[in-house]
This record gives structure tokens, C-alpha cells and sequence, in this order.
């Protein structure tokens, strides 16, 4: 009854999977159908790091991810990637814009294909956002923005549209969905020990 539970999420468009061979993060447990069961989130994109996809992969990745009924993204690793990500049949593109004239042109090369770029933790990558083109989308990445100034983004909370995305790398980052769904499957009641107290 995954489609029914409460508190999912709105949108997680940036998940790894062992897809993800050489994401040391990852763990094998992690597959496409497993994400797919958990359904944390009403609309769930998977985004493997497309140097693991390239060439042959990526057919058998897509087919899957869509047999899942989720939407099919790829994190592309600055503009070294760009060209070959273009070729591919992905809903949405998720770059890593690093701090380089080629990397800004490679944003603009991925909007051109008319599907959605969304900037990956641009605080991470040093990613200067006002080289960005605004088309883009921004991400607030859960793995990493706490990590960082994210007070910086205020300048541009005008200037762009914003996602938010998990960026798991493994099924618990952070947050209890998986736990919700086990003890879900389980019937499991949570037992909340400090019901008044805030
Ligand atoms: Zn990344
Ligand atoms: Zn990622």
C-alpha cells in the first residue's frame, strides 16, 4: 500500500543504485526494485553517475528504471560527460557544473536538449551560479547542504527554481522512510515516548 502512506516525500529525483559500480557509497543491497518498493516519494527519479552508464549500460539501466515505473536520470560529471549524456534517453539530467568555462557551456549544451538540468550540489562543486543559465534547476542536496554555507543560496533563491533531492547513496540517509516502510510491511506501530513535549 505504498501509494497510500502518508508523509512521503513530494519528489526525489536523485538516487544511486548499484548502478553506481564504482560508488564505494553504495551498497549492493541498493537496487532499482528496492527504491521502488520503498516509494519514499510520490515522484522517484533514479540518477546513477552516467561514466558508470556510458556505452552499453545505459540500455539495460533505462529499461529497468522504467519497468519500475520511475522516472530515469543520470548525474553527469562535468563537461567531459556532456556529449555522450546527450545522446541518451534520459527524463532529466543531473550535472555536476564545476567551476570551469567548459562546465558552464556544458550546462547550456544539456538544456538544449530541452530536458530539465538540474544543478547538483553546486556548493560542493564550487559551481559559480550566477555563470549558471537560470533555465537550470538547483538543488538542495541532503547529503551535502548542511555541510556547507547554504545561507550563501539566499542570492538566489530569486534567480532559480529549486529541487530537492536525497542524492542516497545508501537506503537511510538521514532520514527514517525506509525505517517507516519496514515497520509499515512489519505492522509495526511506532511507540512515540515524548507525545507533548517540543
Ligand atoms: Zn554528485
Ligand atoms: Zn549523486
Amino acid at each position: 500500500m505504498a501509494h497510500e502512506r502518508e508523509c512521503r516525500i513530494p519528489q526525489d529525483l536523485h538516487i544511486h543504485t548499484v548502478y553506481s559500480t564504482g560508488d564505494s557509497a553504495v551498497v549492493p543491497e541498493q537496487t532499482v526494485a528496492f527504491i521502488s518498493r520503498v516509494a519514499h516519494a510520490r515522484v522517484v527519479g533514479i540518477s546513477d553517475h552516467f561514466e558508470f552508464l556510458a556505452g552499453e549500460t545505459f540500455a539495460r539501466y533505462e529499461a529497468e528504471v522504467r519497468a519500475h515505473n520511475l522516472r530515469v536520470g543520470t548525474e553527469v560529471n562535468g563537461a567531459e560527460w556532456v556529449k555522450e549524456a546527450m545522446m541518451v534517453n534520459a527524463d532529466y539530467y543531473i550535472f555536476h557544473c564545476l567551476d570551469r568555462n567548459e562546465d558552464y557551456c556544458g550546462a547550456e549544451d544539456l538544456l538544449s536538449t530541452g530536458k530539465p538540468v538540474i544543478i547538483a550540489h553546486p556548493l560542493v562543486m564550487g559551481t559559480d551560479l550566477y555563470r549558471v543559465p537560470t533555465e537550470c534547476f538547483v538543488e538542495i542536496n541532503n547529503r551535502y547542504v548542511w555541510r556547507h554555507d547554504w545561507r550563501s543560496l539566499r542570492a538566489h533563491v530569486n534567480r532559480f527554481k529549486f529541487v530537492l533531492g536525497s542524492d542516497a547513496h545508501q537506503p537511510n540517509w538521514l532520514n527514517v522512510s525506509v525505517a517507516r516502510y519496514v515497520a509499515e510491511e512489519l505492522g509495526i506501530r511506532e511507540t512515540i515516548l515524548f507525545p507533548n513535549s517540543d
